[in-house]
């Protein structure tokens, strides 16, 4: 049996093979950093054993809150699956009898570098988008960002960015879904939408930590989404760029998208505790939590994070930084790594599928707030 992570993406360190129902393995910090949680593996030569892979340090994981949580399986890695996952005694145990001789297992299903240049490489194709090279990363590799409509000084320009934390990859499918949703000419929403509106997506804003394989941080332990007050070229050179695109181009209405390790909902991150938190951008919030809660009955807004005092929001966080900065509609949404308990899914927990059809239908939500944005 062998068991590595050398891959795009891939983390575990392997403490001691044994045998199969007493796998020993801990997930490596991320570079730089004192931050882990995600861990994406492969296993070899396990076919027909029933394995008992045991996290060592999952106790002392950036977020603790392992109960209720399922690890995810597959044999293709495009099929993923939860396999039964208990917490025990600060060790998250995951057991499973592989079918198959090689079995990949991950915190949630991996978005891959190759996965991400595809679906840029696609979207150009259609005449309604363009690929801007906004900069590099501290490892030189791009910074995207796809330009959706015909740029045009009357309409709202709308950003959706996504992955600052590397290892919630579930926020890249909900990209996808958004990028796909709106190059579809058959699709009358986007249609519609697209004469209101330019959108901006940055599907995937920390590349490099994507591909170490980290949860929350670059190459250089930096997390991203504290660097908005003061981004810089050194450590935080997608932020630094993006938000000097935005300064340029301009904007009415941001999301950052996220995944959330406790809680097994979808929800909104509001800006009650920013210093401009005016009437306007209050009733903007609720207009738009309103029209995805008619949406998606996989949107709630029922359990969130505590809500900030007023004056005492973190000014460095990106939905934060950029309410306060344009007084606009900008919200951080939250996706769970769990499940949706309210509408579980035994089978994949929450998946890429929904992640996909989640971003499809938050588009819909904002058709029915477009005219109200500045
Ligand atoms: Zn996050």
């Amino acid at each position: 049996m062998n068991i590595t992570s050398n891959f795009d993406g891939g983390n575990i360190e392997v403490i001691s093979i044994d045998k199969p129902e007493d796998i020993k393995l801990k997930i490596r910090k991320d570079t730089n950093s004192h931050f882990f949680q995600w861990f994406y593996f492969r296993v070899v030569g396990a076919s027909g054993y029933p394995c008992r892979y045991k996290i060592l340090n999952a106790n002392e994981s950036a977020y603790p809150a392992w109960e209720e949580y399922q690890a995810v399986a597959s044999y293709d890695n495009e099929n993923w699956f939860r396999v039964p996952t208990t917490y025990e005694n600060g060790q998250l145990i995951i057991k499973h009898q592989p079918k198959y001789n090689s079995v990949y297992y991950s915190y949630f299903a991996p978005f891959s570098y190759e996965r991400h240049l595809r679906l840029i490489d696609n979207a150009q194709k259609s005449d309604l988008c363009v690929i801007q090279h906004v900069g590099e990363t501290i490892e030189n590799r791009n910074i995207d960002c796809l330009i959706i409509g015909t740029p045009d000084e009357d309409k709202k320009k709308i950003w959706i960015i996504a992955r600052q934390h590397p290892g919630e990859t579930m926020a890249e499918w909900f990209m996808q879904g958004v990028i796909n949703r709106l190059i579809d000419t058959n699709d009358p929403v986007s249609q519609k939408l697209l004469d209101k509106a330019v959108f901006y997506l940055v599907p995937n804003m920390n590349v490099d930590g994507s591909i170490h394989g980290n949860l929350r941080t670059n190459s250089l332990g930096v997390n991203y989404n504290r660097e908005w007050n003061n981004p810089s070229l050194e450590q935080s050179p997608e932020v630094f760029h993006i938000r000097n695109m935005m300064d340029k181009v301009g904007l009415d209405m941001c999301l950052d998208i996220h995944g959330d390790e406790e809680l097994p909902y979808n929800f909104v991150s509001r800006n009650e505790g920013i210093p401009k938190y005016t009437e306007r951008i209050k009733n903007l919030e609720q207009l738009f939590l309103d029209a995805w809660l008619s949406i998606s009955p996989d949107f709630q807004d029922k359990t969130g994070y505590p809500k900030a005092e007023p004056g005492k929001a973190n000014m460095s966080v990106c939905a934060k930084h950029i309410a306060q900065r344009f007084d606009c509609l900008s919200l951080t949404i939250e996706m769970p790594f769990k499940d949706n308990k309210n509408m579980p899914n035994p089978i994949h927990g929450w998946s890429p599928e929904r992640s996909v059809n989640l971003g499809k239908s938050v588009l819909s939500a904002i058709l029915l707030v477009a005219d109200e944005l500045r």
